[in-house]
């Protein structure tokens, strides 16, 4: 079974409900052509459920400088529209991300990345405002083709801040067994073969190939990766789709998920 994304989020895009009047706003630095495609499907999809966008393009600021600037968006911003979100288009420079995630109230934090609200997510008496964008899709992919999640071995390679860590959590949190794998980790093989949902999260184009899997496994690829051969992910899809249940593709899977979820978090405040 193909897990697609484009078609879910098409579908559910319709079914969003956006009563108030929302806006979101992308803040990029320099010019990374992978990340203009990023903000382009986030415009696009603005555009398709109506709300209001704005990018811009940050000039090199210092530090304090970046802070003051912010702070006094998000201030004129919440006067002007209801439900309103920012985000800092990553990559970008350290220092801006550093500061970003330390002003952003969380509830305008519409990536999750923000300190305040990976603190809620990993506290159990806390609730984070927002969750990230691409564990949030996942999770919404697997629901909706009703992929069971409880009681089930999820393995997800990758422990990054955005992807493979919070995605451990939440896995948690809908009581999945949770195996997080990374560049140590040794036997990896032997680990990947016992899981029922296989989480790709490495930026490596198709390491997981069918050796890699039991029979009936669901792979979620997460990996964007820009081949001489054109855009894949961190899957073999060809390889494996045979042997596995479900697989989400690349392009068409978890990528509209995310910008579907990011979509979501501006909408529903
Ligand atoms: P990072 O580069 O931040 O993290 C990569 C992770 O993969 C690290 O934890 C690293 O381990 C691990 N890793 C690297 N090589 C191996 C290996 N050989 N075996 C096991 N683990 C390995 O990546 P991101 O999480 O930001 O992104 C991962 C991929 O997902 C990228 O291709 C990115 O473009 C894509 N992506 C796609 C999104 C979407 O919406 N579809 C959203 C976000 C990302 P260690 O920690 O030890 O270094």
């Amino acid at each position: 079974m193909i897990l697609d994304g484009k078609v879910l989020s098409d579908k559910l895009y319709k079914e969003l409900n956006v009563s108030k009047r929302s806006k979101l706003i992308i803040l990029t630095v320099g010019e990374d052509p992978a990340s203009k495609v990023y903000v382009k499907n986030k415009i696009k999809a603005c555009e398709k459920v109506g709300i209001q966008h704005e990018h811009i393009t940050l000039d090199d600021m210092t530090e304090y400088e970046f802070a003051t600037y912010v702070t006094d968006l998000i201030e004129s911003n919440v006067k002007s529209v209801f439900n309103f979100g920012i985000i800092l288009q990553l990559p970008a420079p350290e220092k801006y991300v550093k500061v970003f995630n330390m002003v952003v109230p969380p509830s305008y934090d519409v990536d999750g990345f923000g300190y305040w609200n990976r603190l809620k997510l990993y506290l159990e008496e806390e609730t984070p405002s927002h969750y990230p964008a691409t564990p949030r899709g996942i999770l919404t992919l697997l629901d909706n083709y009703e992929i069971p999640i409880i009681g089930k071995h999820v393995v997800i390679i990758g422990r990054s801040e955005i992807v493979g860590k919070p995605l451990a959590k939440m896995m948690m949190n809908r009581n999945a067994t949770v195996t997080v794998c990374h560049s140590k980790t040794e036997n990896l093989e032997k680990i990947t073969k016992t899981a029922d949902i296989l989480v790709v999260a490495i930026g490596k184009p198709k390491f997981i190939n069918s050796s890699h899997i039991k029979d009936g496994v669901t792979i979620i690829d997460v990996g964007i990766n820009r081949t001489e051969s054109g855009l894949c992910g961190d899957v073999d899809f060809d390889d494996i789709k045979d042997k596995c249940y479900a697989i989400t593709p690349v392009p068409g899977g978890v990528g509209p998920m995310t910008v579907y979820s990011l979509i979501e978090n501006v909408v529903i405040q």
